[in-house]
């Protein structure tokens, strides 16, 4: 399974296997330093992805990724700004 989202304090999973989105539903799994850990396991309609924890970094890198993209942009801001204030002094 892999991880989705966190909405509506429900876990959303993908299987790895066929694309099927899941839904665990609140009190069916908990936060682990890893992830999540799925309590019963989510079996998809397929019989292929059973599981028992999911790794929840996704979100995580999702944002790592969000940074990396928008750091550019903030040092290219500031080089302008920089420039501006240089001409009119
Ligand atoms: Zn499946």
């Amino acid at each position: 399974m892999k991880y989705i989202a966190v909405t509506n304090g429900n876990l959303e999973l993908e299987c790895s296997s066929c694309g099927m989105k899941h839904i665990v539903l609140k009190g069916n799994f908990a936060e682990a330093s890893f992830g999540y850990e799925l309590s019963p396991k989510v079996l998809c309609s397929c019989g292929d992805d059973a599981a028992a924890r999911v790794d929840g970094k996704a979100k995580r890198s999702g944002f790592l990724i969000l940074f990396f993209l928008f750091l550019p942009l903030l040092l290219l801001l500031s080089q302008i700004i920089r420039a501006l204030l240089g001409s009119i002094s």
